[in-house]
């Protein structure tokens, strides 16, 4: 379905030796200590796969949406953390990227590629899925803003360099009155909360934030006043690709464990691949995931293609698409292993704990049947 250029299958096939090679035997420890795993990010960050959709100019290797949706998967198939590590910094960089102060650009996207990390902030205690109620708020002091407020669950939040931080500068206006900043890590009136201990993905980290009378300059405004909302859904729109990518790599990884694993167990003097019930259980995992995967592609290149009408519609059916897969598949080869699937010394029951996760960030796969439906039924 797609044709990749011979550059972009040289960086692929490094990717996946990466992640072979090196990701694959650091997955479960990081799960296990629940330990960032700087060693990985080194890594990234020397084979130039930090910040992929950096665009050349800035030091990246300007990858398309579908290249780096495939450098996820082809991670994610090891270790959906590591994978994760990526995401968070896509989605720390894009609103900047995204936005209109050229200065900005200049002053933070070169360093993206060479090790510092970014995150983004959107979600409070009190605004998940209905984000638009956050209270965050910014205030216009000379040539500086003030802001206060607080972000949970932020991925990279106490690891990142740069934050891109969603607050009200208008709380009146709604969606027009949100604003965005880039934030750096030590500006004063920033502080970190507990970094949670989550039932998967451990090998990331997710960080509360605090701001009281957090000082921003003028300059790190991310666009114009009442701009952020709108930036904060392209974010979003983007990162809902490349959760579902996440989430195509979890499934086959697991659909990989769970093949080899029935060639060689040995039940009733065969091994159990010869077993109807468990061919089928195989048969659906693959065909679910390959169909996850199309519809990933085809999300990713509509980003690509810059397809405005049918961007919001096709992330969005490709992320509950491809999570809800990934829950069913990753469950099921727990299922094709057996007790030997249940136990930490194989990775399915890490992945099956690592896909619950999929289904509920960047919107859970509620709000994006919803999101759907609204698409459907708009005249
Ligand atoms: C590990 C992790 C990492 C995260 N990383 C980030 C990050 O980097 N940056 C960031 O900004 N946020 C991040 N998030 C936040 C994440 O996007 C939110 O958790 C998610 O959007 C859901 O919000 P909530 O947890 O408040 O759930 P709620 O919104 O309280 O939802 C609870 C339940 O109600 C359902 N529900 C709510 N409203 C509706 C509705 N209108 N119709 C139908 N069902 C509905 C939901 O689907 C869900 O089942 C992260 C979360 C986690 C757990």
């Amino acid at each position: 379905m797609i044709a990749l250029t011979d550059e972009q299958k040289m960086i692929l096939d490094t990717v996946r030796e990466m992640a072979r090679e090196k990701i694959k035997l650091r997955a479960a420890e990081i799960d296990e200590e629940q330990k960032f795993p700087w060693d990985t990010v080194k890594l990234y960050s020397e084979n130039g796969v930090l910040t992929p959709l950096l665009p050349e100019k800035y030091g990246g290797i300007g990858a398309d949406y579908v290249l780096f949706c495939m450098i996820i998967e082809e991670i994610a198939k090891v270790c959906a953390s590591s994978a994760l590590i990526l995401i968070a910094q896509a989605d720390g960089m894009l609103p900047i990227l995204m936005g209109t102060n050229q200065a900005l650009k200049d002053k933070y996207l070169p360093g993206f590629s060479q090790g510092k990390l970014a995150a983004f902030a959107a979600t409070e205690p009190g605004a998940g899925s209905d984000i638009l109620s956050m209270k965050t708020r910014a205030r216009k002091d000379g040539d500086h803003y003030v802001i206060n407020g607080e972000k949970c669950f932020i991925t990279n939040g106490s690891v990142a360099d740069v934050i891109s931080l969603y607050t009200y500068t208008d709380p009146d206006r709604k969606f027009k009155g949100m604003t965005a900043f880039a934030v750096e890590k030590g500006s004063a009136g920033l502080s970190y909360g507990k970094n949670e201990n989550k039932m998967g993905m451990r090998g990331s980290i997710n960080s509360e934030l605090f701001f009281d009378d957090m000082i921003v300059p003028e300059e790190n405004r991310i666009g114009e006043e009442g701009a952020g909302a709108a930036n904060m859904m392209a974010a979003l729109n983007t990162s809902r690709a490349f959760t579902a990518s996440q989430a195509v790599g979890l499934a086959q990884g697991a659909i990989d464990e769970a093949v080899s694993y029935a060639k060689q167990r040995v039940q009733f003097g065969k091994p159990i691949a010869d077993l109807q019930a468990i061919q089928f259980m195989l048969a659906d995992m693959v065909a679910s995931t390959e169909a996850a995967r199309l519809l990933t592609y085809q999300a990713a290149r509509y980003l690509d293609e810059k397809k405005h009408r049918q961007v919001l519609q096709a992330c969005a059916m490709a992320k509950f698409v491809a999570s809800d897969t990934a829950m069913k598949v990753t469950t099921d080869a727990v299922q094709v292993m057996g007790g030997y699937g249940y136990m930490k010394d194989f990775p399915v029951e890490r992945m099956m704990r690592d896909a619950k996760l999929i289904q509920i960030y960047t919107g859970t796969n509620q709000i994006m049947r919803l999101v759907t439906a609204r698409e459907i039924f708009r005249a």
